[in-house]
């Protein structure tokens, strides 16, 4: 079992905190005040290749394979200190673009790949309803085929990057008669179809940098050239794009909690009280050394997905247990940061604050931690 990166990877690894530490981030403390999109910074990672990165060069991606990705996302995280850009940017990638790379028609590639990958076409992936979170199966919006076309009607809530949205991923109903997983079909939905209707912007306690907003779809005209994967298919195709979703954004996070733990070594080492780095006293260095072992668990965890995609082999099992594993640990990094700051870790003008927002939202997003748990103890056998 060889742990090593290679060359390549350690040469894109190296290059790409270089790109993110030098032209991304500066502006992250006003983008979480004043909840703004980076759309420069959007713009600067497009050019650099990120939004291409996991996909084939005939579309202008990058065609990294799934354990180089892993390492190119975790670089980005780590480097850029936006992490609502980097957020914004996995939404894109890992449940808006990869649905369409793997389950698209080559007409749905060729037609909707090379804009999302260029940056000038922002992704959004549907499914969350009002009335309808963890239990994905039991969406309403409803999808009626008709000559051909289907209307959508229906409303979807918490949707990253909805303002912003120039194309949607969305989950509707189309087969109302049958077994639960047979009910939903998934549509491309451009978001200047008539009748999507971005209804309210949603303000939330971190990664304010993403736009988040609900949307209405009213009797869209969707054509049937625009159905991803078969009629009814929708609920396979969300299982296997969330090992995606689960498994490769969560790069992010690994990301963080090294940039969390060297803020905090930084902090420990040159803080003096007592005479001493406060490093010194073991109630400081202890949560440290605990930062260090949950990022080697959660990077070991990553690039085993990681490898797994490359081998062709099935991570459902690895995508939960990272989703779970490395949100949470980011959680308790970023709190015991904050405490080993002390006031320095509480006020604004300092990133610690921010990061602990930012944290929490991962053990909601992608299935909450308590669904990670239900699906690991389904998959070891335990009954549902
Ligand atoms: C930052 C952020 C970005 C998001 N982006 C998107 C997006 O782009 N697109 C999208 O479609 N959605 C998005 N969401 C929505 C997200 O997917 C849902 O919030 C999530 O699936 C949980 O649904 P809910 O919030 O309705 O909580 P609920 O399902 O109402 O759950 C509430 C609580 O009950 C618990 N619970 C529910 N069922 C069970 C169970 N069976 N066993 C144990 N506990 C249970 C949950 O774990 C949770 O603690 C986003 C959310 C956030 C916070």
């Amino acid at each position: 079992m060889d742990f090593a990166l290679n060359e390549d990877q350690r040469r894109l690894r190296t290059e790409i905190i270089e790109f993110a530490q030098a032209r991304l981030g500066e502006q992250a403390g006003a983008n979480d005040r004043e909840a703004r999109f980076d759309r420069a910074g959007w713009d600067e990672c497009a050019r650099f290749g990120v939004l291409g990165w996991p996909f084939p060069a005939e579309y202008g991606g990058a065609g990294l394979d799934p354990l180089s990705c892993v390492v190119a996302f975790e670089a980005l995280a780590y480097g850029c200190a936006d992490n609502g850009l980097v957020f914004a940017i996995n939404n894109h990638v890992w449940a808006c673009a990869v649905y369409i790379a793997e389950h698209g028609t080559p007409q749905q590639r060729k037609q909707f790949l090379p804009g999302l990958i260029d940056g000038s076409t922002i992704g959004a992936h549907a499914l969350t309803e009002p009335d309808v979170g963890s239990d994905a199966l039991s969406v309403t919006t409803r999808a009626v085929e008709e000559n051909g076309q289907y209307l959508l009607t229906g409303t979807k809530c918490f949707i990253s990057n909805a303002p912003v949205a120039d194309l949607f991923v969305v989950f509707a109903v189309t087969e109302p008669d049958a077994a639960p997983q047979g009910r939903l079909s998934a549509f491309i939905v451009p978001a200047s179809t008539p009748g999507v209707r971005v209804v309210r912007e949603i303000g939330k306690a971190g990664l304010r940098g993403t736009p988040m907003g609900e949307v209405r779809f009213e009797d869209c005209v969707i054509p049937e050239d625009y159905l991803l994967g078969a009629a009814g298919g929708g609920y396979r195709l969300f299982t296997s794009a969330m090992e995606y979703e689960r498994g490769f954004m969560f790069a992010a996070q690994v990301g963080a909690l090294q940039r969390v733990m060297e803020r905090s070594v930084a902090h420990a080492s040159a803080r003096r009280q007592f005479g001493r780095p406060i490093a010194a006293f073991q109630g400081v260095s202890h949560p440290i050394a605990d930062m260090r072992v949950r990022l080697e668990l959660a990077r070991l965890l990553l690039y085993k997905v990681g490898w797994l995609k490359r081998e062709g082999r099935m991570a459902m099992l690895e995508a939960a247990m990272l989703k779970l594993y490395a949100s949470e640990g980011l959680v308790d990094s970023a709190l015991a940061a904050l405490q080993i700051h002390g006031a320095r870790g509480y006020v604004e003008d300092q990133p610690i604050e921010r990061e602990v927002r930012d944290a929490l939202a991962g053990t909601v997003y992608g299935g909450t931690s308590e669904i990670q748990r239900n699906i690991i103890a389904s998959l070891i056998g335990l009954p549902a």
